[in-house]
């Protein structure tokens, strides 16, 4: 489990992105922060093979900032979905404690697992979408859920693992997502999109 500071900070991290969260609360826009988790966690591979293409990957010298930008953003859309279906994301990390993920450092496994496992979460809830049970119900009710927390779970546990390939930790990557946002707010451009506004 985290300790308390860890929690306190995940539990303003999530308040934090919330205050710039600004879709529309629709069942329509509700399914925004998970089509934008797909984006995201995409830009986090897209930067790595834009490194392997330049020969500069494992190191990805020059692209450690880059690469902790996106998984921010990747931390932002599951803050948005913890958020609108009444989650704590400091429980969703602490869980993250509890899995043992098997791969070898420096390796590409957690680079590919992410947006394989955020395409993942996008999938069961593409299925809900299709059968109409989406987002009727709570996600309390852990049966119905629990392949959808297993999800957001295992996204954050490789957020935390590429996070460290780079050696920085998931607190500071959300560290860096929420300066960021609050930058854009003090600068009036929170919304459009782009990656360097
Ligand atoms: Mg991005």
């Amino acid at each position: 489990m985290i300790n308390a500071q860890r929690h306190a900070f995940y539990m303003q991290y999530q308040i934090d992105a919330e205050s710039t969260a600004i879709y529309p609360k629709t069942d329509v826009g509700l399914l925004y922060p998970y089509l934008g988790l797909a984006e995201e966690a995409s830009e986090v591979a897209g930067k790595v093979a834009d490194a392997i293409n330049q020969g500069i990957w494992p190191c990805a010298v020059g692209s450690e900032e880059a690469l902790v930008k996106e998984l921010g953003d990747v931390m932002w859309m599951v803050s948005a979905i913890c958020s609108d279906r009444g989650i704590q994301l400091s429980w969703v990390v602490s869980m993250t404690e509890l899995i043992e993920l098997h791969y070898s450092e420096g390796s590409l496994y957690t680079w590919m697992a992410l947006p394989a496992a955020a395409g993942d979460l996008v999938s069961v809830t593409a299925k809900k979408v299709r059968k109409g049970e989406y987002p009727r119900y709570g996600m309390a009710d852990m049966t119905v859920h629990g392949d959808e927390m297993n999800h957001l779970i295992r996204v954050v546990a490789l957020v935390r693992a590429c996070s460290e390939e780079l050696g920085v930790s998931l607190d500071a990557v959300c560290k860096y997502n929420i300066s960021k946002l609050k930058d854009r707010a003090n600068r009036g451009v929170i919304e459009g999109s782009g990656d360097d506004r």
